[in-house]
C-alpha cells in the first residue's frame, strides 16, 4: 500500500508543483484568502472529501485584525475573474476563508493536517533573473507574495490529500483536513478552536518549508519543529507635552526623550541564567520631519525566552521600563501586548513515528527526528497542539527542507521544489500507518 502512495504522488508530482505556482502567481493575503480557499475546497471535494468552508467552521467574532468591507469586495470581484471554483468562492467572500475536508472512513482515530492558506504582504520582485519571474510563476499581485513558503505546504498538503482519497478503502478512521487562514496576522488558531475542529483529533501534523540551516545534512524533511522560544510582541504608546523648543522647552514633555531612554535600557535588560533571551526594538514613530515636538510616540518591541517564566521575566522587566522612562521625563505611556505564542514542542512519539514510516516506506526520502536544536521563534500552531494535548492527543509540527534563495518574508524568496511531492508521499505514508489498523487503537 505504500508503494501505490508514493506512486501516486509520483504520478501527479507534475500537477503538484503546477498547483504551488498557479497559488504562487494568485498570492493572496490574510482574511483574503478567497480563491486559494474555494480552489482547495473543490480539489477535496473532487477526490471525495466532504468539505465544509466560510462562517460555520470559522470563529470571526473574535478577531484583532478584519480586512475592510471595501478590501473585502474588491478582493472578491479579483478572485471570482481568476477562480474557476466559484462555487465556494460564494461562501467565503466574507473573509472567513477556513476550508476543513473530511475524509471519513468509518471507526478510528482522527488524523488532523494543519496548513496554512495566506501569502505576506509584500511586492515580489520583477527582476528578470529572478526565477519565478523568469518561469511566469511570480505573484501578479504587488503588496501579496508567497514568500514565506506557504504554497508548497499547500500543494503538498494537497498532494497528500489525493493520493489519501485513492487508498480510502485500506483506512480505518477519519483524515481532516485544516486549511488556516491568517497565519501571518497569528488569529488563524483563534478562529479555529472555538468551532471545535481539534477536539476529536488523536494525531495532529503540520508543515513549513524552510532553508537547510534549520535542517541536518542530507534530511528533505525533520519530522519535529527546532526548540522554539516563548515569544512576544508589545506596543508602548507614550504621551507628552508639546511647547515650544525655543521659547519654552521646560514646558515640553518630549516623548522621544522618554523613548530614547527606554530603548537604551531595553538592550540592558541582563541575560537570564536558565535559558536563552532575545530583545528587540523593532518599530519606533514619534514626530515629522520639520515638525515641532510630538505629543504622541509608538514603539513596538519582540522579545522571546527559552522558557514562559523567562518571558514573563522580560515582560515584567520591558514593562518596567516603560513605566520608568516614561516618570523620568514626565510623559504617560501605555502599554499592551500584541502577540505572545508559548514555545512550540513536537511530541516525540509521534515525530519518531512519521520518521520510521518514512524511512521504511518511502524510497528516496530522508526523514530526520532530532530533538534539541536551533533556537527559533514560533506561531499559532502551538495552540491547536495544545487543544489536542488537552485530550491527550499527539501532535507535531514538522519541516520540509529545501535549498532556498533569498530571504523569507522579503520580496525575493524561491526554493527547490522537488521536497513539495516528497513531502505529500511522507505524510500520506504516515496517515495511513496511523489508520491502516482495523480495530480502534487505544488512546494514545
Ligand atoms: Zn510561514
Amino acid at each position: 500500500m505504500y508503494d501505490r502512495i508514493c506512486q501516486s504522488v509520483d504520478r501527479n508530482a507534475q500537477e503538484i508543483i503546477a498547483w504551488r505556482r498557479d497559488f504562487h502567481r494568485h498570492a493572496e493575503i490574510a482574511m483574503l484568502e478567497m480563491r486559494t480557499a474555494s480552489l482547495v475546497a473543490s480539489r477535496l471535494a473532487s477526490w471525495g472529501y466532504s468539505v465544509s468552508l466560510g462562517e460555520s467552521v470559522c470563529d470571526m467574532t473574535h478577531l484583532s485584525y478584519m480586512a475592510t468591507p471595501e478590501q473585502l469586495e474588491s478582493h472578491y470581484q479579483r478572485a471570482l475573474g481568476e477562480n474557476p471554483a466559484t462555487a465556494y468562492l460564494e461562501q467565503v467572500r466574507n473573509g472567513a476563508t477556513a476550508v476543513i475536508g473530511l475524509l471519513d472512513c468509518g471507526e478510528g482515530p482522527v488524523v488532523g493536517l494543519h496548513c496554512e492558506l495566506d501569502a505576506v504582504p509584500v511586492t515580489e520582485s520583477t527582476r528578470a533573473d529572478y526565477r519565478p519571474v523568469r518561469e511566469g510563476f511570480a505573484s501578479i499581485h504587488p503588496g501579496m507574495a508567497h514568500t514565506c513558503g506557504h504554497d508548497a505546504n499547500l500543494a503538498a498538503m494537497l498532494g497528500c490529500a489525493k493520493a489519501l482519497s485513492e487508498v480510502r478503502d485500506h483506512l480505518h478512521g477519519k483524515v481532516k483536513f485544516i486549511f488556516k487562514p491568517a497565519d501571518e496576522r497569528g488569529q488563524g488558531a483563534a478562529m479555529l478552536i472555538p468551532k471545535g475542529h481539534l477536539d476529536d483529533v488523536d494525531y495532529l501534523f503540520s508543515t513549513h518549508l524552510f532553508g537547510r540551516e534549520l535542517g541536518v545534512p542530507g534530511a528533505d524533511i525533520m519530522s519535529n519543529f527546532p526548540e522554539t522560544l516563548a515569544t512576544g510582541r508589545m506596543e508602548a504608546v507614550f504621551r507628552g507635552k508639546a511647547s515650544s523648543p525655543t521659547a519654552h522647552p521646560q514646558l515640553c514633555k518630549n516623548v522621544i526623550t522618554a523613548m530614547g531612554t527606554a530603548i537604551t535600557n531595553l538592550q540592558s535588560i541582563p541575560r537570564h541564567g536558565e535559558g536563552v533571551t532575545r530583545v528587540q526594538v523593532l518599530h519606533v514613530h514619534a514626530g515629522e520631519k520639520r515638525g515641532g515636538v510630538p505629543e504622541e510616540g509608538v514603539m513596538e518591541i519582540s522579545y522571546a525566552g527559552q522558557t514562559m517564566e523567562i518571558r514573563r521575566f522580560l515582560e515584567d522587566y520591558a514593562l518596567r521600563i516603560f513605566k520608568a522612562s516614561a516618570e523620568m521625563h514626565g510623559v504617560t505611556c501605555d502599554v499592551h501586548q500584541t502577540e505572545g505564542f508559548p514555545p512550540i514542542l513536537s511530541d516525540a512519539e509521534l515525530a519518531e513515528r512519521m520518521e520510521s514510516v518514512a524511512n521504511a516506506h518511502v524510497p528516496g526520502v530522508c526523514v530526520r527526528y532530532v530533538p534539541h536544536r536551533t533556537l527559533y521563534g514560533t506561531d499559532d500552531f502551538v495552540y491547536m497542539m495544545e487543544k489536542v494535548r488537552e485530550h491527550g492527543g499527539l501532535a507535531t509540527d514538522t519541516q520540509q527542507i529545501s535549498d532556498v534563495q533569498g530571504i523569507v518574508h522579503t520580496g525575493e524568496f524561491d526554493y527547490d521544489e522537488s521536497v513539495i511531492p516528497k513531502t505529500a508521499k511522507v505524510f500520506a505514508a504516515t496517515v495511513y500507518d496511523l489508520l491502516k489498523q482495523a480495530v480502534k487503537e487505544e488512546t494514545p
